[in-house]
């Protein structure tokens, strides 16, 4: 597989996602550096991409991420910037996997895309008050987790944002950056993968 030089962030969706991106793409970039990777750039797609109707389903109300995934994947193929990119998909969105009721994001490392989903993140949905911080927060983890998958990171047990985490109370418990383990591991695939 070629290598790559760069994240690409994909609004989903207007609302939840565009007043927070630049400043998403922003953190992204300084923790890609702390990791030794400040060669990547983060980069923020310019037009928001619906996801498409046949991932939706009806009965669950959600939208299945293997679809979307794929979706996306097969976007930017057709575009010709997937080879030298991960990209990851961030939409206010509810979404589901086969067997689970829920999941927060998914990636397909071996495709270079992954999804975030944003609507359980925010504490309205909890029936908590707007935070802006809060909500901020949860999509740097997420979305760090997820990228963290396309990295080459198994999910970790130490105290790492690669954390498992299937409720929002795991997610507000996990820190937003990697363990030393995974810095080392990262470093080590980055760099097999550019040779
Ligand atoms: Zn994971
Ligand atoms: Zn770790």
């Amino acid at each position: 597989m070629a290598g790559f030089n760069r994240v690409i962030l994909v609004p989903l969706t207007t609302h939840g996602v565009l007043e927070y991106i630049e400043a998403v793409s922003v953190k992204l970039k300084e923790i890609l550096s702390e990791v030794g990777l400040e060669n990547i750039d983060v980069l923020v797609w310019p037009d928001v991409i619906k996801p498409p109707m046949k991932c939706f389903d009806w009965n669950r109300v959600q939208y299945h991420a293997g679809c979307l995934a794929k979706y996306i994947r097969d976007m930017f193929q057709v575009i010709g910037v997937i080879d030298k990119s991960l990209v990851v998909g961030v939409g206010y969105l509810d979404g589901f996997e086969y067997g689970l009721n829920f999941v927060f994001g998914e990636a397909l490392p071996s495709q270079h895309v992954a999804i975030v989903f944003t609507k359980r993140l925010k504490p309205e949905f909890y029936g908590d008050s707007l935070n802006y911080n809060l909500y901020f927060e949860r999509l740097i983890k997420e979305i760090v987790h997820e990228l963290g998958h396309l990295l080459g990171l198994e999910h970790c047990t130490g105290n790492c944002v690669m954390r498992f985490s299937n409720s929002i109370v795991e997610v507000d418990e996990k820190p937003m950056f990697f363990c030393e383990n995974c810095r080392e591991r990262i470093r080590s695939y980055y760099i097999s993968r550019t040779k």
